[in-house]
């Protein structure tokens, strides 16, 4: 390579708040690193949308900010969003066909705050279609390599994204979360991946999958970078009604607490007999090092975990066949000629979207239906509540933050998960937190044959702080460790 990954963002901001480096120099170095790391259509894929004058736009606002807010937080500092994330500058595709070439005429939230605190968009990122899947093969646009290994997935759905970070191109990077679409290929990509509360972020600008369990989330290469751009992408938007008036805590502070005294649990239910004895084995030695640090490690129990799976396969397409209704050839994108206009919807819709987005709509729609609404999504919100109920017990009783594997397997290779439901079991230790709606993270305690190891923390209903302290903690802890 003839580049080296970007330096971290809290270096980058400092050196561009110092002068010792322009915005226009780190967007020039960005582009570098993937043109190197092979970012584009024909290699790895992590890149869908790029352009020169998107670049140079976003430089010069940056670049403007250095006089008169010497102190914003990203100043200078590049980042990736995931491709169902609204952006003016560069298409909104969520990686399907139908939405092909579509600009969003309004920006996300999340896209606006970053820009204020000086940040740079560098490009939108390869996804499972409409965020539905977990390992971004799943792409009208063709799937994304993992940098780490190119033969095997990212993980998803917010692949492009993690990989971005895994490859150094930006240390940031924004993607979304539904049921462990951060936390996943976080895990997979040997990075850090956040999924705050709901209703800690706005979802204003995300393209909507199923809107109760949906939320934006942010990757970092360490801790810190996760912790910067969750501090400024967070709070109340008042276009966004599940967004909370609540404070922003400075989450990179942190960085200065330790974990002693801190009762962290580790729930049964994600160490199953079944899971990988190697798996076990590093998030025992993550806890052992939590151990030394002065935290203590408590078993606990989460008895409805088992239903988690089942469950959000019924919320999460019945929210998405609603969701999805909107892409009907009038409005957005894609518009295929038909008999009539019921012939017309047929064509555009079975013509734009994928084969995963199809079953989830049709099963979304068999869930909702007249005599199938009780049996199924009614149940499956009932459980809901006691899986929540679950985490409520367990924090209430005194635990601060829950310590699990993040995924059960680590990147498994292209192409070898072909049945969807053996694909849907790798969110097995993450949907819970997206129905309960607490925050949750990953980041890197350890590889197997090379290949990255995700441990997570979850935390209750705005703890994102003990859940950051924790994860320091740790990150210090393990050093070098994390990544062999
Ligand atoms: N893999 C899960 C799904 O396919 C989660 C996706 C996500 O978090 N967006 O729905």
């Amino acid at each position: 390579m003839k580049t080296a990954p970007l330096s971290s963002s809290s270096n980058i901001r400092n050196e561009t708040a110092a002068r010792t480096c322009t915005p226009e120099s780190t967007i020039d170095a960005s582009v570098a690193r993937a043109t190197d790391v092979g970012a584009g259509r024909e290699a790895l894929n992590i890149l869908l949308w790029t352009s020169a004058e998107c670049a140079a736009g976003q430089a010069a606002a940056a670049a403007a900010l250095i006089d008169t807010r010497n102190n914003a937080l990203m100043l200078g500092v590049p980042y990736v969003a995931k491709d169902n994330i609204a952006t003016l500058e560069l298409p909104t595709t969520c990686g399907s066909r139908v939405l092909e070439g579509y600009v969003s005429p309004y920006e996300a939230t999340v896209i606006r705050k970053l820009r204020d605190a000086g940040g740079m968009l560098v490009g939108k990122t390869n996804m499972d279609e409409f965020a539905m899947g977990s390992s971004t093969e799943h792409s009208a646009y063709g799937p994304t390599k993992n940098p780490l290994a190119p033969d095997r997935v990212p993980g998803g759905s917010s692949g492009g994204s993690a990989a971005a970070v895994a490859a150094g191109i930006t240390p940031i990077a924004l993607g979304s979360e539904t049921g462990g679409s951060v936390r996943q290929p976080a895990s997979f990509c040997g990075v850090v991946g956040v999924k705050p509360t709901y209703g800690r972020v706005s979802r204003f600008g995300l393209v909507a999958y199923a809107s109760s369990l949906d939320h934006v989330g942010v990757f970092g290469t360490h801790v810190d970078d996760a912790a910067r751009a969750l501090r400024v992408i967070a709070g109340h938007d008042p276009y966004d009604s599940t967004c909370a008036n609540l404070p922003v805590p400075d989450y990179q502070s942190a960085r200065e607490s330790d974990v002693r005294g801190m009762v962290i649990g580790r729930p049964r239910e994600y160490f199953p007999d079944s899971l990988d004895d190697r798996i076990r084995a590093r998030c025992d030695a993550a806890l052992d090092h939590l151990r030394v640090l002065g935290a203590e490690v408590r078993d606990v129990s989460l008895p409805h975990t088992s239903m988690a799976i089942p469950v959000y396969y019924i919320v999460a397409p019945a929210e998405a066949s609603s969701n999805l209704a909107r892409f009907d050839g009038v409005r957005y994108g894609l518009r295929m000629e038909g008999d009539g206009l019921k012939g017309m919807y047929e064509a555009t819709r079975s013509q734009g979207f994928g084969a995963e987005v199809t079953r989830r709509v049709l099963l979304g729609t068999y869930v909702l239906s007249a005599g199938y609404y009780d049996a199924y999504y009614r149940k499956a919100q009932q459980v809901r509540t006691l899986i929540a109920s679950d985490f409520r017990r367990v924090f209430a009783g005194g635990v601060d933050v829950l310590f699990t594997p993040t995924a059960p397997t680590t990147a498994f290779k292209l192409g070898a998960i072909s049945d969807p439901y053996e694909m849907y079991m790798s969110d097995i230790f993450t949907v819970t937190a997206n129905l309960a709606g607490i925050p949750a993270m990953s980041q890197p305690i350890g590889r197997i044959d090379g290949l990255p190891v995700g441990g997570q923390f979850m935390a209750a209903h705005f703890d994102e702080m003990k859940m950051f302290s924790a994860a320091y903690a740790l990150e210090r802890a393990l050093g070098a460790e994390a990544q062999t």
